[in-house]
């Protein structure tokens, strides 16, 4: 049986006083087979290690450069992450393929460096609205899913997140369906256990994303092959973040 694992991307959100309040609301539930992450922007990892100090709660990134060091201004590094105490990081997220420019080749990179620095990966996958509607979402999900699992080992392979996040689906309020949603999920891992083998697609981890709410986790995380979620706007409250959470992890544990 897979973790659940559901994580709230702050984005470009939050400032000192933000993350101290959220820290002191925000306490998950705790359970063997549960993972919660809050992937916050790089100005307030440090000040949330300490404050979210005995939380059961992994803290993450947003991106990462695949470099350990050297001329790249504005970008952090695996080796400075890790420094902080920080435990996964988000990569290839829509956001970052759509205003930096990320490509398949360097979610490739990006996965490498984190896989081999101890760094949990969350990489993201998603068709835009004119893919789906021309019927090629698969074939666009198939795409990212191969060029990374194709450039990393089996075991490798097990130790990686998928989120599947319809582009169309963010920010928007327009959540996949579940039945969308879990076969596009149940695709992934098709893909993956043709490239990577039974086991590695076994235990591999595939959350949802894409305009999850207290109101519609529960459907989404019943379904077989959506193990948790990655949450975007609604992970900013952290009541709201601890209701998404226990009602999920209802839903999959009954
Ligand atoms: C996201 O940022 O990954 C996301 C899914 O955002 P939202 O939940 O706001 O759609």
């Amino acid at each position: 049986m897979r973790d659940i694992f559901i994580a709230a991307n702050w984005k470009m959100n939050g400032d000192l006083k933000f993350a101290r309040e959220y820290a002191t609301i925000f306490w998950p539930i705790k359970k063997k087979d549960l993972k919660v992450a809050i992937a916050a922007p790089y100005t307030l990892l440090a000040l949330l290690k300490e404050t979210l100090d005995g939380c059961p709660c992994l803290l993450f990134a947003q991106n990462m450069h695949f470099e350990d060091k050297g001329a790249f201004t504005g970008e952090v590094s695996a080796p400075m992450l890790k420094e902080l105490g920080v435990d996964g990081v988000i990569i290839g997220h829509s956001e970052r393929r759509q205003y930096f420019a990320e490509t398949d080749e360097t979610v490739l990179l990006k996965t490498k460096k984190a896989l081999a620095s101890g760094l949990m990966p969350i990489v993201c996958v998603g068709e835009t609205l004119e893919e789906r509607d021309a019927g090629k979402h698969f074939e666009k999900v198939r795409t990212q899913v191969a060029s990374l699992f194709g450039g990393i080992s089996a075991e490798d392979a097990e130790k990686v997140t998928v989120a599947y996040e319809p582009i169309w689906a963010i920010g928007t309020g327009r959540n996949a369906t579940p039945a969308q949603a879990e076969e596009m999920c149940a695709y992934i891992r098709s893909v993956v256990r043709e490239i990577s083998g039974d086991k590695a697609a076994d235990a591999l981890i595939i959350q949802y994303g894409g305009s999850v709410k207290t109101s519609n986790c529960a459907e989404l995380m019943a379904m077989e092959d959506i193990d948790g979620a990655l949450v975007g706007g609604a992970g900013l409250d952290p009541k709201g973040i601890c209701e998404i959470i226990k009602s999920s992890y209802e839903a999959k544990r009954g």
